[in-house]
């Protein structure tokens, strides 16, 4: 059975990369029924940033992205938690020492700096020039006697190792370019390399699906399951994510954090939908999926793969455009539009949103509350069609929350197109009277009057419409009128009417 795992190092939050790696992960492990793990890697005290695992279960959990094995969850290989198994690494870092495929290094920091300096002045590698392979038993002996701090080094051996990737392919490496990677570090926290292959073999991984930046490293990684005498993983390295302009998608700069994105009011499966995009596509055309759908269109060869092809490597697909995102995103939100529970949680995003929005000034407005989880999908389900993401609506329609601020001069322009005769007055009274004596305030009602008044005056239905529209919302875009009208509600509209009119 598939296992699979997802290991973030808790230094921060998570960006995009790294959540279309725990992505493919999860797509990989429901395809075959198999499992996900996710292990905290937090061997490296001095990058731990306070908070972040909290925030990566946050930010998982959000994008829907489940795992069977981990921290709150358990799982037959506890501690799920890199440093509360430092026991483990140190025993299987003894066995090295013993089989000789790994050597203590007493080297100081300042010898190690020197070294470097050396190799760089050289144009070399920055490579450790292995001093400490060459110490006699006896030389050893003393120097852990007298207690000297010592880290533990891999023994690279010579010859060659080959990577075999299902993304980039076979991947040759000449061990001779192989750094005495550390294993184990003074402090007695083991390297990310060492805790990795343990981990990875210990928990039973049968595919490692990481990004390309780690690729370098598997070779280290080969070398260690080796010196132990296990059989490695599968090993698949996810294409990097550029920027439009080809460059790293940098951690650093801005729109790469998942948070990011969360608190710009991007549906998570939107989100998701754009990641799986990046750097994979599916047989067909299709573009727009929920992860059912997307677990569905993973293509699967020889019963275990997620189908990722060399091809992808570099090209358009990792390329992150945010305006595909917009579209995807609204392409989901209207899909939730298109049902109850999904409206309700459109509702329930864009309640507080509103809230913020507006605080104060809505309650003073008027008798209708614009919380109302009733008004609220009716703001939603008229301006679906005009929005990208929730987080639109209140700057792209304060109409429906406060009242609009009226420039008077386009106000009267429209005025004079809808009123050519001198009945301008006694026109509006009877236009405020009718409606405000319409059986019901509906859409179809309204549209219905306006024709009728616009016949009865000789006027352009058009016309009626936009100066109605310009009065009601202060806008001369938006949504159908008689479509806002009904869901602003007549009372709120005869108010703006008799402003405006009078
Ligand atoms: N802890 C590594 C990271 O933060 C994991 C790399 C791997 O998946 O092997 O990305």
């Amino acid at each position: 059975p598939v296992r699979v795992r997802f290991a973030p190092s808790p230094t921060g939050n998570l960006h995009l990369g790294g959540l279309r790696t725990a992505l493919l992960n999860y797509l990989l492990a429901r395809k075959t029924n198999g499992t996900m793990i996710l292990r905290i890697e937090d061997t490296d005290r001095n990058r731990l940033v306070p908070g972040s695992v909290d925030m990566l279960i946050n930010a998982l959990d959000w994008a829907g992205i489940e795992f069977q094995e981990g921290p709150g969850k358990g799982g037959p290989h506890m501690p799920y938690f890199q440093s509360e198994r430092t026991e483990l690494y140190r025993s299987h870092a003894d066995e090295l020492l013993q089989n000789g495929s790994a050597y203590r290094c007493f080297c100081s920091a300042d010898r190690l700096k020197n070294v470097r300096e050396k190799s760089a002045k050289a144009g070399k590698p920055m490579a450790y020039d292995r001093h400490c392979l060459s110490l006699s038993p006896e030389e050893i002996e003393k120097k852990l006697e007298a207690n000297e701090p010592f880290t533990i080094r891999l023994n690279t051996p010579e010859g060659t190792t080959v990577v075999q990737d299902r993304v980039y392919g076979k991947v040759e490496f000449n061990n001779r370019t192989i750094d005495d990677a550390v294993l184990m570090k003074s402090d007695g926290y083991p390297t990310y390399h060492l805790a990795n292959v343990i981990d990875d073999h210990l928990m039973g991984i049968t595919h490692v699906l990481r990004g390309e930046e780690w690729l370098p490293s598997t070779p280290k990684h080969l070398i260690l399951y080796q010196s132990f005498g296990w059989t490695p993983p599968q090993f698949v390295h996810l294409p990097l994510l550029l920027n439009a302009d080809k460059s790293k998608l940098s951690k650093r700069s801005g729109d790469v954090h998942l948070e990011d994105y969360m608190k710009r009011g991007y549906l998570p499966e939107a989100v998701m939908n754009f990641v799986a995009l990046l750097g994979w596509h599916p047989d067909s055309d299709q573009e727009i999926f929920d992860s059912d759908e997307l677990v569905q269109a993973a293509n699967v060869c020889g019963g275990v793969w997620l189908q990722f092809s060399l091809d992808q490597v570099n090209n358009s697909n990792a390329v992150v455009t945010l305006d595909k995102l917009d579209w995807i995103n609204k392409q989901h939100l209207l899909r939730r539009a298109a049902t109850p529970s999904g409206m309700d949680s459109l509702v329930e995003m864009l309640q507080p949103l509103v809230k913020d929005a507006y605080g104060d000034r809505l309650s003073s407005m008027s008798e209708e509350h614009r919380l109302d989880t009733h008004y609220l999908a009716g703001v939603i389900s008229t301006i679906k069609d005009r929005i990208r993401n929730i987080n639109d609506i209140p700057n792209l329609c304060s109409y429906f929350f406060v009242e609009p601020e009226w420039k008077s001069d386009e106000a009267a322009v429209l005025f004079k197109k809808l009123n050519k005769s001198a009945l301008k007055a006694s026109l509006s009274s009877q236009y405020f009277d009718d409606l405000s004596k319409l059986p019901d305030f509906t859409a179809t009602s309204i549209k219905e009057y306006i024709h009728q008044f616009a016949d009865q005056h000789q006027l352009k239905a058009n016309h009626v419409m936009m100066a109605t529209r310009y009065i009601v919302t202060g806008t001369r875009v938006g949504a159908g009128v008689a479509e806002t009208m009904e869901v602003l509600g007549r009372e709120t509209c005869l108010r703006r009417l008799q402003e405006q009119m009078s």
